[in-house]
């Protein structure tokens, strides 16, 4: 069970097509390593058993008849943050306020998974409402980090890059909104990719920060992150905000040619609070791919310093504007409190959201507030347009930045839940990309003395997917950390 469990998806994908192993049985290896690894890890929040069993045996069908009817992600088990709306399926954002919504339709990124023959193993722990960075602030309670369960995962999406980790899945979709990708894929040890705004659908994700919010795979390798993104990207008309842009064959773009490549190395990403293991691995990542022909440019992105308190003003306040929908009459959690409407908002609102949602709504309404909209809400919108600039400037002189995605490995558990600040601090290198509207990814590329992975970040041009996954590739090939947690 382990064996097929830890297959890539691509190697799984093949044998599949090749007919060594069946759709059934791998769904099967991986229900049962659920079963048996998951109470350890609580990365899933919901298991959907018959519904990825039905799934593999209409997969079974089409393998069987072989050719045209053969999709492109057939038969893979894979699972979905539990900010996807899935139909007839518990959708919850991992909030009590939304704790017995079961959404009557299906958002876009998971149907797309679902037509191009995936087997849905079910929805995956993250924070309420993706606002965190370890997975500490959901309804169902932590998620554990698969290579020490001591430690988080990370955050938001941290139950999408645990079950990754640990062989639960074989690839899975999550929502990075400032880092809930990239950060957590860091500190699990897997490939995360954050696409540019607009690339993927957000119909039927539930919002969070409608201006930042997108949706990217987590995988196991950065061809299956290729294949996963392929499957989900393109314009969709439920979503004015996806742009009506082909879309390229990003797995059949993968060559690995680093030679000649321009890497760019902002120099206010190696600062004080980066931990000098990780900037020593990140640093001696940077010189191989020297070595192996890239040209390394040193940059400046001067607004960085900006970028943290730029985005817990823009990020607070769309989600504050977001949130008001959660009322208790029209889905979700009610409660009557003492008296009339009024007294039933606040009741339902009061139990139903958790502490950091709570902190972040008031924040947001604070920012948007009459007299005080211009001082924070479109002074922020202002910093966010020079922090963009900054990356343009950059891009004419590189083809993709290269720096460290968190500052520290996996922590732990309890460690930084009593400071906010210390918190959203660990988002410091994602947030930017962000902010700037680019892509970013994440990969692993060493471990700490304490044996934990580290990530490497690259990031894109906007809409320029494949040429980040294509170096992101180069790397891997001939450079990555292949280490695997043992659970
Ligand atoms: N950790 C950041 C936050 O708490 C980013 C979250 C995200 O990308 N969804 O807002």
């Amino acid at each position: 069970m382990k064996e097929l469990c830890s297959l890539t998806l691509s190697e799984a994908r093949e044998k599949l097509v090749n007919r060594e192993i069946g759709a059934e049985e791998l769904t099967q290896a991986h229900l049962e390593r659920i079963a048996a690894v998951d109470p350890k890890l609580n990365s899933y929040v919901l298991v959907t058993p018959e519904r990825a069993l039905s799934d593999a045996r209409e997969s079974e069908k089409r393998l069987a008849a072989g050719g045209a009817a053969v999709r492109p992600l057939e038969g893979c088990p894979i699972a979905l943050k539990d900010i996807f709306v899935t139909k007839g399926i518990r959708s919850t954002a991992a909030s009590k306020i939304l704790h017995n919504f079961i959404p009557p339709y299906e958002g876009t990124p998971s149907k797309k998974l679902a037509e191009a023959g995936s087997v849905l193993l079910g929805k995956l722990n993250m924070d309420e409402f993706a606002m965190g960075s370890s997975n500490e602030n959901s309804a169902f309670g932590p998620c554990r980090n698969p290579w020490d369960t001591e430690r988080t995962p990370g955050g938001s999406s941290g139950g999408s890059a645990a079950a990754v980790a640990a062989g639960l899945c074989l690839a899975s979709l999550g929502t990075d909104t400032g880092g809930s990708i990239r950060q957590p894929a860091s500190l699990c040890g897997v490939v995360g990719l954050r696409p540019t705004y607009g690339r993927v659908s957000r119909y039927g994700v539930i919002a969070f920060a409608s201006s930042l919010d997108q949706v990217g795979p987590f995988a196991r390798t950065v061809t299956d992150a290729a294949h996963v993104l392929k499957a989900i990207a393109g314009h969709d008309e439920r979503d004015s905000t996806s742009v009506d842009a082909p879309v390229p064959d990003y797995p059949a773009l993968l060559h690995g040619e680093l030679k000649g490549r321009r890497i760019g190395v902002p120099k206010e990403y190696f600062v004080e609070g980066l931990d000098p293991e990780v900037e020593g691995s990140v640093r001696r990542c940077i010189a191989a791919m020297e070595k192996e022909g890239a040209e390394i440019v040193e940059i400046s992105l001067p607004h960085t310093e900006y970028a943290i308190a730029c985005y817990y003003i823009i990020a607070p306040s769309e989600a504050s504007s977001n949130l008001a929908r959660y009322d208790g009459v029209r889905y979700g959690l009610r409660e009557y409190g003492e008296g009339g409407l009024e007294q039933m908002y606040v009741a339902s609102r009061s139990q139903g959201f958790g502490a950091e949602v709570k902190r972040r709504i008031m924040l947001g309404t604070y920012c948007l507030s009459a007299g005080y909209y211009d001082a924070y809400y479109l002074k922020a919108q202002k910093v966010r347009t020079l922090i963009a600039q900054d990356f343009r400037r950059a891009f004419e002189k590189v083809d993709v930045i290269a720096t460290p995605t968190t500052p520290t490995t996996a922590f732990k558990i309890g460690e930084k839940t009593d400071d906010p600040l210390q918190m959203y601090l660990s988002d410091i290198y994602t947030v930017p990309t962000n902010l700037g509207m680019i892509c970013g990814i994440s990969l692993p590329c060493g471990a700490d003395s304490k044996g934990l992975p580290i990530g490497l970040q690259f990031l894109g041009r906007p809409f320029g997917e494949a040429e980040l996954l294509d170096i992101a590739y180069g790397y891997e090939q001939t450079l990555g950390f292949r280490g695997k947690p043992v659970i």
